[in-house]
């Protein structure tokens, strides 16, 4: 199926939000392919899913960095212990509301935004694809590569997207 920009309108839309010219801002600020772009389209595989669906290849549904849970979508991409402790040592980088938590993140890169959300959005889109992507990247690095899973790297590969991209002006809170 293609996956073009078309596609991820239709699932802003499904959310529920009007079509409005920071709305496509938002939409045309989320590039394909990225982690989070598989996410809008519910393309990430994850170990409870393979499981379910895969059981004689993928032979558990537990997550196979911590090894403590059943590795859900929502553990793949936020809950598990690492990946929480990333968010949290990168929100700071982002975050100029003190009223953003890891529930409203979760919130936002769904797409499901309120007001707030949206002003949120329309204000660090771009930096909040690039944790996204920076969690997609060390997710790989440490199942397929078997590299042990260390924050230090983890932000130094984030620091270092920030610092491409184009989208984003750096600002007294990076
Ligand atoms: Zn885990």
């Amino acid at each position: 199926m293609h996956t073009g920009p078309g596609q991820l309108r239709s699932v802003w839309q499904s959310q529920g939000t009007s079509s409005t010219s920071s709305t496509s801002i938002i939409i045309t600020s989320v590039p394909a392919p990225s982690a989070w772009w598989r996410f809008l389209l519910n393309r990430i595989s994850n170990k409870e899913q393979l499981h379910r669906v895969f059981p004689s290849k993928h032979t558990t549904n537990m997550c196979p960095i911590c090894g403590d849970e059943v590795e859900t979508l929502r553990h793949f991409v936020r809950d598990c212990p690492l990946k929480f402790t990333f968010w949290t040592i990168a929100l700071p980088k982002i975050n100029t509301l003190d009223t953003i938590t890891h529930d409203d993140t979760w919130k936002a890169l769904q797409l499901k935004t309120t007001t707030l959300y949206h002003s949120f959005l329309h204000h660090h889109l771009d930096a909040l694809r690039l944790i996204f992507q920076t969690i997609w990247d060390m997710h790989w690095r440490t199942v397929i590569n078997r590299h042990p899973w260390l924050f230090l790297i983890a932000e130094s590969h984030l620091d270092s997207l920030i610092s491409r991209s184009p989208f984003i002006i750096p600002d007294s809170t990076l």
